[in-house]
């Protein structure tokens, strides 16, 4: 495993729409193996392969103590709306309040191309639809609707 370098705004590998993964292979293992090592290394809830500068579907979530490796996730269906703050590795210096759905439905496909559902309500969505919307080049600050500076 080898912890890769997080890309940061301002990059326009973030503003790509990422490919979906075709082949589950070794390439792929160390993808989602490095990006967890990158993720434990940094600190935070998740990350997505854009943000370690690859235009594959793959994020990765970790909540509650618990792993999830989302390969081609898809929105099934959202419900709600709520408001909370929302931060990002790839977008230092600031957090932002941006309105996501309440709950939610995905789909996705492990590293071994296995799909599963989940169902997510309050910030474990929110996590969820963060990373995907990197998929789709899309960053919190864009959604926001009100900044916060961090203070040091
Ligand atoms: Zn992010």
């Amino acid at each position: 495993m080898a912890k890769r370098n997080i890309i940061k705004m301002g990059d326009p590998i973030l503003r790509k729409t990422s490919k979906p993964v075709e082949v589950f292979d070794g390439k792929l293992y160390q993808l989602i193996d490095d990006m967890t090592e990158t993720l434990h290394a940094v600190g935070g809830l998740g990350l997505a392969a854009p943000q370690v500068g690859i235009l594959k579907r793959v994020c990765i979530v970790e909540y509650d103590d618990k792993l999830y490796e989302l390969v081609n996730p898809v929105l099934l269906r959202s419900s709600g709306k709520c408001v909370d703050n929302e931060g990002c590795l790839s977008v230092p210096g600031f957090r932002g309040l941006v309105e996501r759905p309440q709950e939610i439905d995905i789909r996705y496909y492990d590293r071994n191309g296995v799909p599963h559902e989940q169902h997510a309500e309050g910030y474990f969505a929110r996590v969820f639809l963060h990373e995907m919307d990197h998929l789709d080049g899309i960053l919190f600050a864009d959604k926001m609707i009100k900044k916060i500076i961090d203070r040091d």
